[in-house]
């Protein structure tokens, strides 16, 4: 931060009124923020003039690129048509009934009804709120308890945040308890739990479905509602699961009647090559499917809460004992929001935006490996499509975490480089738009980066 910014008046207005997610008030309230000013394709800029290539698509949703206006004719339209009326009771508009119709032309198996939302962690949030109604429908009334995974994001409302596996996000702020929502591991492959450490992949993806089992059955599967897992967890670290290891849960899950719910929030929409990645990328069918993010490559918030057929038939039961559905938002099936996606989608196929991450996806991850795990300091290079994440350690063979992230994304920003800073962990999830060049380029600013905090790392151990 240069001081000429402090005369910015948005920089003072947001440092007095903004109060912004995650963050780091031990630094925020003498340094501020960096004003972003403009977004074009895979860079933005800031208000001090610098360009940046875009490493984290906006937040991992910024699907097909920044400032689009094909994207801002279709939004033009809709608002100049209809922007929005409420879709309460039998009252719709033309972009959400024809957007749940595409959504569940490309869901797996029975996902065909869609409850839209405004957001991932709300989606989230309803999923659960549905799923405890339906359990009440067919009589099951004890089946309430929720399984979620250490590590995993699931959003910041209250509820979802108590989904959320990540205790770094969770001190001082009270918790539902863990009589509701209780954890099992991360399918971490990197850091395996006690007992896990020699095993074969498939060994590890048993070790782990046991693992869940046994909680299923420690809990009693008449109590027991649903699992939540990501597909490969973003925020937790970008890990991806031993293969074989959704397949194995699903099955677990079915046969004791827990529902499965994908948290397709990050994965969906291309990033990992497809539109949704539990069954085309994972092989499992979930129960309920949650979106959000590139639903509409995040032009306007949105999100959706998918459920199966089954669940759709219990809960739209005429005259049923709950008589109305009485759950919703204002901005439910936002004509607007739903007019950004249905050209999102549009784009997406248009532009072959999935055959570019099938085919860059294998260069980003491996480019990233061959140039990044020679330093000291990186332990571990993984993920898949366009998911990566560089794991710091300050022990190869111990595998002890390094939270050094914060200082290489400060080095990135001075090369014109946006990552993100997740504690020990480097978290890379581009626009699908990515390029060759801009892989060699993004990779190349992040080796300098991390080589320099290592090199002033080891320097300043010396002193
Ligand atoms: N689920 C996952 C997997 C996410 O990554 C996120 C956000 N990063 C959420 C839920 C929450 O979404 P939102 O921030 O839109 O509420």
């Amino acid at each position: 931060m240069t001081d000429s910014i402090k005369t910015n008046k948005v920089w003072q207005q947001d440092k007095n009124h903004f109060i912004h997610p995650y963050t780091d008030f031990s630094t925020f309230h003498e340094e501020g923020s960096q004003v972003i000013t403009k977004a074009k394709g895979n860079f933005v800029s800031d208000s001090q003039g610098n360009t940046f290539l875009d490493g984290i698509a906006g937040l991992w949703c910024v699907n097909i690129g920044h400032g689009r206006e094909d994207m801002a004719d279709a939004i033009y339209k809709q608002i100049t048509q209809m922007q929005y009326f409420n879709p309460f009771g039998h009252s719709t508009n033309a972009p959400a009934a024809e957007l749940a119709a595409e959504i569940a032309k490309r869901t797996p198996g029975d996902l065909n009804h869609v409850f839209f939302t405004s957001g991932g962690s709300v989606s989230n949030d309803s999923a659960f709120r549905i799923i405890h109604y339906y359990n009440n429908l067919r009589g099951k009334t004890t089946k309430k308890k929720i399984i979620s995974r250490d590590s995993a994001y699931h959003g910041s409302t209250y509820f979802a945040a108590n989904l959320t596996g990540i205790q770094a996000t969770k001190s001082s702020f009270d918790s539902l308890g863990d009589e509701l929502i209780s954890y099992v591991s991360a399918a971490d492959m990197y850091r395996r739990p006690i007992g896990a450490e020699q095993l074969t992949e498939d060994e590890y993806a048993c070790f782990l479905a046991n693992e869940l089992e046994n909680h299923i059955l420690r809990l009693g599967a008449d109590n027991v509602a649903a699992f939540i897992l990501e597909p490969v967890m973003g925020a937790g670290g970008v890990l991806v699961a031993p293969k074989g290891y959704h397949k194995k849960c699903a099955d677990i899950c079915r046969k004791y009647d827990v529902l499965i719910v994908a948290d397709e929030v990050v994965t969906a929409f291309g990033r990992l090559g497809q539109w949704f990645s539990s069954e085309a990328v994972f092989d499992f069918v979930p129960d309920v499917l949650i979106t959000a993010k590139g639903i509409n490559s995040g032009y306007i918030p949105l999100g959706a809460t998918i459920i199966s057929a089954d669940i759709y038939r219990v809960i739209s039961q005429p005259q049923c004992e709950g008589g109305v559905f009485s759950m919703g938002f204002t901005y439910s099936g936002h004509a607007t929001a739903c007019a950004a996606a249905l050209k999102n989608f549009e784009i997406l196929e248009q532009e072959s935006l999935f055959d570019n991450v099938n085919k860059l996806g294998p260069y980003l991850q491996q480019t990233a490996s061959e140039m990044l795990l020679t330093n000291s300091i990186v332990g571990d290079v993984r993920g898949t499509g366009f998911m990566l994440a560089i794991d710091l350690v300050s022990n190869k063979q111990t595998k002890e975490r390094l939270y050094l992230a914060q200082q290489v994304f400060e080095k990135c920003l001075e090369k014109g480089l946006i990552i993100r800073p997740v504690g020990n962990v480097i978290v890379i999830s581009p626009p699908l738009t990515l390029t060759r060049d801009n892989i060699d380029s993004l990779i190349s600013k992040l080796k300098e980066a991390i080589d320099e905090v290592s090199s002033e790392m080891i320097l300043g151990d010396n002193i």
